[in-house]
C-alpha cells in the first residue's frame, strides 16, 4: 500500500490507471480507520455503534485512533462550537492522507436546531465532507449505513488524470448552473 501513496497520481490514463484504481479504492475502503473524538450527544450514537449490541468491528471499523496521524476517517458527532472549530479543523490537517469525513447528526451538517452565533452551521465551513447523515441523533444503524456508504464512495474513487477530469466537469457544470438568485420556488 504505501508504494502506492502518491506514485497512482502519475500514472497516465488508460487500463494500468484503472487497474491500480480499483487496488487502491478496495485497500482503502477495507481500512479505514476513524480518529476517537466526540463532540455532542451524537457522540453516544457513535460509541454505542462501538459496542457490542451493534458491533462495527463486524466490518473492520472498530480501531477507533487515539492519535489523529493514525486515522483517516473523521466522524463529525455533534454540533461544532466556535470555539471548537480551530481544534476539528486542526485534528483534521494532522490526519493521514487521503481522508474523509461523515457529518454526523443535523448539528454537524448544518447547525441544527441551534441557529445562533455560538455554533458553527454547517462543519463543512471549516472541513470537507464526504457524507452528510441525518437525524437527531441518527441510530447507531444510520452511522453504519453512511460508513458502509462511503465505502462505496472510496471503492470508486478515481485517481490522477481520471480525477482531474471529474473536477473539471463539477466545475463546468457548477459555472453552467443558474445563480441561485435566479432561482424560484420556497424563497420566491
Ligand atoms: S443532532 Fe441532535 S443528538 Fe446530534 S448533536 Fe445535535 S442535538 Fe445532539
Amino acid at each position: 500500500m504505501g508504494l502506492i501513496v502518491g506514485l497512482e497520481e502519475k500514472l497516465p490514463s488508460g487500463f494500468l490507471l484503472t487497474t491500480v484504481e480499483k487496488l487502491a479504492g478496495y485497500m482503502r475502503k477495507n481500512s479505514l480507520w476513524p480518529a476517537t473524538f466526540g463532540l455532542a450527544c451524537c457522540a453516544i450514537e457513535m460509541m454505542a455503534a462501538g459496542a457490542g449490541r451493534y458491533d462495527l468491528a463486524r466490518f473492520g471499523m472498530e480501531v477507533f485512533r487515539a492519535s489523529p496521524r493514525q486515522a483517516d476517517l473523521m466522524i463529525v458527532a455533534g454540533r461544532v462550537s466556535n470555539k471548537m472549530a480551530p481544534v476539528v479543523r486542526q485534528i483534521y490537517d494532522q490526519m493521514a492522507a487521503p481522508k474523509w469525513t461523515i457529518a454526523m447528526g443535523a448539528c454537524a451538517s448544518s447547525g441544527g436546531m441551534f441557529n445562533n452565533y455560538a455554533i458553527v452551521q454547517g462543519v463543512d465551513h471549516i472541513i470537507p465532507v464526504d457524507i452528510y447523515l441525518p437525524g437527531c441523533p441518527p441510530r447507531p444503524e444510520m452511522l453504519m449505513d453512511a460508513i458502509l456508504k462511503l465505502h462505496e464512495q472510496i471503492g470508486n474513487e478515481k485517481l490522477g488524470p481520471n480525477r482531474e477530469k471529474i473536477i473539471k466537469d463539477v466545475e463546468a457544470a457548477a459555472l453552467a448552473a443558474k445563480p441561485t438568485h435566479q432561482l424560484k420556488g420556497l424563497l420566491a
